[in-house]
């Protein structure tokens, strides 16, 4: 099954992923984990990422897609694999289907209006290490501020501030949101309502994914 999650940042596609991957068996790709490693390690991407994430701006296309085509060409994804935050750009979901031998199956958007994101991100906190994601009112850790997968302190993302999501919401609409209509006259989007309860969200994602 290969799987690409749409949607604003804040909608829970990082919360959502987790999940699907889990009980679908495929690897979950996140490009933002992916920048904020090489961030850690001080790589050259992670330096000329950092620049841009922090400021709530797009990676370029020519430091993203190439990352994701090799992260693809990798044995686990044989079988299927989740994008979450690849692609974002129009440019992005051309090179994507450029380089699939077979075209992906669901585009699934999962819908949050804008006004709920605000409170959704700045309440965030993420754990460094697993990535897993928990919010301090809706999704909180069993025990504050550390994580219930690996222990680790959680942190706020430098990005989750209230300017810089400003600017990741401009950028949504501005460069991202195009591709719902992309994926819509390709007849493979689906829509799944974000506002829900966790659980329930996932309920409804496994129905859209049995379903198609
Ligand atoms: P994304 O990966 O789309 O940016 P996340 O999965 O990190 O979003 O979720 C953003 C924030 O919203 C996190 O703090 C998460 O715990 C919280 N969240 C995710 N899904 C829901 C939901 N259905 N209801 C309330 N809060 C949610
Ligand atoms: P995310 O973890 O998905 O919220 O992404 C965090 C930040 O990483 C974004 O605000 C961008 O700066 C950058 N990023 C992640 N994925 C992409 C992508 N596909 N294209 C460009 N920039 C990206």
């Amino acid at each position: 099954m290969k799987i690409v999650l749409l949607g604003p940042p804040g909608a829970g596609k990082g919360t959502q992923a987790k999940q699907i991957s889990n009980d679908y068996n495929i690897p979950h790709i996140s490009t933002g984990d992916m920048f904020r490693k090489n961030i850690s390690e001080k790589t050259e991407l992670g330096i000329k990422a950092k620049g841009y994430m922090d400021k709530g701006l797009l990676v370029p296309d020519e430091l993203t897609i190439d990352i994701v085509k090799d992260r693809l060409s990798n044995e686990d994804c044989k079988n299927g694999f989740l994008l979450d935050g690849f692609p974002r750009t129009v440019k992005q979901a051309e090179a994507l289907d450029s380089f699939l031998t077979e075209p992906i199956d669901t585009a699934l958007l999962i819908e949050v209006p804008r006004d709920n994101i605000l409170e959704r991100m700045t309440g965030r906190r993420v754990c460094p290490k697993c990535g897993a994601s928990y919010h301090i009112k809706f999704n909180p850790s069993k025990i504050e501020m550390k994580c219930d997968v690996c222990g680790s302190e959680l942190i706020q993302r430098k990005d989750d501030s209230v300017e810089t999501v400003a600017e990741r919401l401009d950028v949504y609409y501005k460069q991202t949101e195009p591709l719902v209509e992309y994926y819509k006259s390709k007849n493979v989007l689906c829509t799944v309502d974000g506002t829900k309860d966790i659980n329930i969200v996932f309920e409804d994602i496994k129905d859209v994914l049995g379903r198609n």
